[in-house]
């Protein structure tokens, strides 16, 4: 990484002057989320912040905290920022009619370095990120496998301290970490009231 820092700090002696010596500043973590989907059919939807927007997969299998797991991902529209705390019921009706909770958040750094645009590492097919979730944790892979109309991916576990061969983190911990309460949960407390009146 260039430090285009070095002029400043080469013409300063931070022992003598009161300036600041500082550092170069810019955001090296961002935002993820795994939100947990029980729309037509189950599934959890990976959202990965890049270039101001989600970048977004749905997994219908979910994510595995085993390496030996690999998971399919299909891509999906980006969704806004405030999409990654979203949790409640689409109504029937409606595209994604479900309920959603937030499965997993937190953030990500890029493990190909804090230079490097996510967006181009997704261009190309090939991402490795860090996960500080409060469920996954560690470096996990996401490869574009064959291209085509229909570009199908893979995220998994790679393999490292943070890596939990043989176990189910889905089964595991199945509960929102934004509430704490299961899919059925807010299915039954947030539907909207024309359908509460009626049930
Ligand atoms: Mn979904």
């Amino acid at each position: 990484m260039s430090d285009s820092l070095k002029e400043y700090k080469e013409k300063r002696d931070f022992g003598e002057t009161p300036e600041p010596e500082g550092e170069i500043t810019g955001r090296r973590s961002f935002i993820f989320v795994v939100q947990k989907h029980a729309a037509r059919n189950l599934h959890y939807d990976l959202r990965l912040e890049s270039g101001g927007v989600l970048k977004s997969w749905a997994v219908p299998k979910g994510p595995s905290m085993d390496p030996k797991v690999k998971r399919l991902a299909v891509p999906t529209e980006d969704h806004p920022m405030a999409y990654h705390d979203f949790e409640g019921v689409i109504p029937q009706g409606h595209y994604g009619a479900g309920t959603v909770i937030v499965w997993d958040s937190g953030t990500y750094r890029n493990l190909k370095g804090d230079e490097v645009s996510l967006g181009e590492n997704l261009e190309e097919g090939h991402a490795t990120v860090w996960l500080e979730g409060e469920k996954l944790r560690g470096g996990f892979a996401i490869l574009r496998t064959g291209g085509g109309k229909k570009p199908r991916w893979l995220f998994f576990k790679m393999k490292d301290e943070e890596a939990m061969p043989g176990t189910d983190i889905l089964v595991e911990r199945p509960e929102s970490v934004k509430t704490g309460r299961s899919l059925e949960e807010v299915a039954e407390q947030e539907k909207p009231t024309d359908m509460k009146d009626f049930s």
